[in-house]
């Protein structure tokens, strides 16, 4: 049994985590951690997740559970992330990173830790996404570097803090890469007033934040006379939830290392 914390265990993901996990024959939930000073420490993470009480109290720092748990999923933001991933280092834990909107600065600082924690990283953990990522390459490869317009367009909920999304981004590196572009040259994150027409290498991102919207991407490849679209639409948190508890399982089994959800899907 992979014995898992969860941290953020009152967010919208941690909650859904905490499902996940419990659903999971392999894995067992060991700990939930919320923030320092929360009124919500101390409150069983099961009635936080609407499942009933499960015997697990909520701590408020990762020192408190240090002992109880191997592997610590964290869906919360980039600088606590990073705090956390220090604490794994120093203390011989896993780590499973869902946080997206990580700055130039911050993925340098987690790439730091490779060679310190096994981690598994990635901006998108459903098993739905990770396989239209190889298929965006397939896609990319065969339409070739010239002749069809790319452009990534997602939605999601009112709340979301960071855009484009992590997903979004990583659509538009993996179509760069297989094309040979460079996002950071390439990619066009807005357009307003008088921008002239389309350059025909240019990637542009484009956002809708409204309500409930758990998170939807297209990649359209669009040339005269035709276009292509790519199209994943996530109805539900728990998809990503079951991903970051099976990657919790399977790093648990792994060595130093920064993996990606592509190495624990196999693909
Ligand atoms: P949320 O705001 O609902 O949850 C974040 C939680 O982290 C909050 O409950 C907050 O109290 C907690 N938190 C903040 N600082 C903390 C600290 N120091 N210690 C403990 N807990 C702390 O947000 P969310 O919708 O659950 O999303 C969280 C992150 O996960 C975002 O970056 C989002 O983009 C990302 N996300 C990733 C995936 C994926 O598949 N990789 C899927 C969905 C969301």
């Amino acid at each position: 049994m992979t014995r898992i914390a969860i941290v953020g265990v009152a967010g919208r993901m941690g909650r859904t985590l905490v499902n996940a996990v419990q659903q999971d024959d392999g894995a067992t939930l060991a700990g939930g951690v919320v923030e320092p000073g929360s009124s919500l420490a101390g409150a069983d993470v099961g009635e936080l997740a609407g499942l009933g009480r499960l015997g697990v109290a909520a701590a408020d720092s990762l020192e408190a559970i240090v002992d109880e748990f191997d592997v610590l999923i964290d869906f919360t933001a980039p600088r606590v992330t990073l705090a956390n991933l220090a604490f794994c280092a120093d203390h011989g834990k896993r780590i499973v990173i869902g946080t997206t909107g990580l700055d130039s600065d911050q993925l340098a600082e987690l790439d730091g830790y490779a060679d310190k924690v096994p981690m598994v990283f990635a901006p998108n953990m459903s098993v739905g996404v990770n396989l239209t990522l190889s298929l965006l390459e397939t896609a990319a490869r065969a339409l070739g570097d010239e002749g069809y317009d790319i452009e990534v367009i997602e939605a999601h909920h009112r709340h979301k803090v960071d855009s484009p999304s992590g997903t979004a981004l990583k659509m538009g590196e993996v179509v760069a890469e297989a094309l040979g572009r460079n996002l950071d040259e390439h990619g066009v994150f807005e357009r307003v007033g008088q921008c002239g027409p389309r350059d025909p290498k240019e990637i542009g991102f484009a956002t809708v934040r409204a309500g409930d919207i758990v998170g939807e991407h297209t990649v359209m490849f669009a040339t005269e006379g035709e276009r292509i679209e790519i199209t994943h639409k996530a109805s539900s948190r728990m998809t990503f939830a079951k991903g970051a508890v099976r990657a919790a399982r399977w790093v648990a089994e792994r060595s130093n290392g920064r993996y990606g959800m592509a190495d624990v899907l196999g693909l």
